[in-house]
């Protein structure tokens, strides 16, 4: 008997990546191409289909059939419809029947989420988050994602593509500008947009001393990584932004542990990988700021499965669906 797999797939602003998963969860193959979003959505998607049926014919050198695809978009997704609705960070993609086409190139079922809900899949499954029944996910990269684990399922609220953004939730509504329009939200304080848009505001300000961040900015093509290492040299600038970045995840954290009666975190994405900036100043304020919890109960930790995660959690989705037999 033929053995099945499943494809997962994570749909990034800069790459695409495939991965050939079983059922227990291993990753036998992989493959990477780059998203190319402004050569449109189309092309996007037939580069998706592209990494995939490279991916079907390894399956087969391993005697095992794909039975099903799952895919994770940053971004508000109609999941019924197979539809990105609204894609910040691909927005040739907005109004793109992306898993339906999928589902039609491919000949096999194909499940769509929003990125931070197959974070939360993943880690659920085989990460941070196995054995945890409520919990919630946040995911530090240009913007900051996030998800809701409730009594072990996803929390999709009315299902109106936008459950557990905890990116967009207000922490200071005098502070900066947003991506979604709106002054002060988490992601304006804790993502690497928020980083950058710090320090190139700081620079036309003359206010970036002449430290490690200084000399960065001035080599060009300044990341969040070079904020961290600067942060890490002492840099009191890129300090401060990690230290406002935990303040703020604290903030949301308490808040959010409040009124939802939970005590758990797991938090992710590449930023992520500045844990010892951030999350001091995370715990402090989420300790200041818990009304009902003592500090002991409440666990914030990072994700298991790093960059997986996603590639993990789409798979997962498409077992559901193959166990449905739906998609
Ligand atoms: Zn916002």
């Amino acid at each position: 008997m033929t053995e099945s797999m499943v494809l997962g797939v994570d749909v990034g602003g800069t790459h695409i990546r495939v991965a050939l998963v079983s059922r227990a969860g291993v990753i036998l193959e992989r493959g990477k191409v780059p998203t190319e979003i402004h050569r449109g959505a189309r092309h996007a998607s037939m580069r998706i289909a592209g990494e995939s049926r490279r991916l079907m014919d390894k399956a087969r050198h391993h005697g095992a059939s794909v039975v099903g695809l799952g895919i994770g978009v940053a971004g508000k997704i109609h999941r019924a419809r197979g539809e990105v609705i609204f894609s910040p960070n691909l927005p040739a993609m907005n109004g793109y029947p992306l898993a339906m086409e999928l589902r039609e190139t491919l000949r096999v079922p194909v499940v769509m989420d929003n990125d931070a809900n197959v974070f939360g899949v993943g880690e659920s499954w085989l990460g941070s988050g196995r054995g945890i029944p409520n919990w919630i996910g946040v995911t530090l990269g240009t913007g900051v994602g996030g998800c809701l684990v409730l009594a072990g399922e996803l929390w999709h609220g009315d299902d109106l593509g936008f459950a557990g953004e905890v990116g967009h939730m207000n922490v200071d509504p005098q502070g900066p500008p947003c991506a979604c329009g709106l002054r002060g939200c988490l992601e304006a304080h804790s993502s690497a947009g928020a980083l950058l848009r710090a320090v190139s505001e700081a620079a036309r300000g003359d206010w970036l001393g002449c430290g490690p961040l200084y000399r960065r900015w001035m080599k060009g093509n300044l990341t969040a990584e070079g904020i961290y290492l600067s942060a890490r040299e002492g840099d009191p600038l890129a300090r401060e932004l990690f230290r406002r970045m935990g303040w703020g995840l604290g903030i949301v954290l308490a808040g959010l542990f409040t009124v939802l009666g939970i005590r758990h975190a797991i938090i992710g994405g590449g930023v992520s990988a500045a844990w010892d900036a951030f999350a001091g100043p995370l715990r402090v304020t989420l300790e200041q700021y818990s009304s009902f919890l003592a500090p002991e109960e409440m666990v914030v930790e990072r994700s298991a499965l790093g960059d997986d995660a996603a590639l993990l959690g789409a798979a997962k989705l498409a077992w559901r669906a193959a166990e449905r037999g739906e998609g």
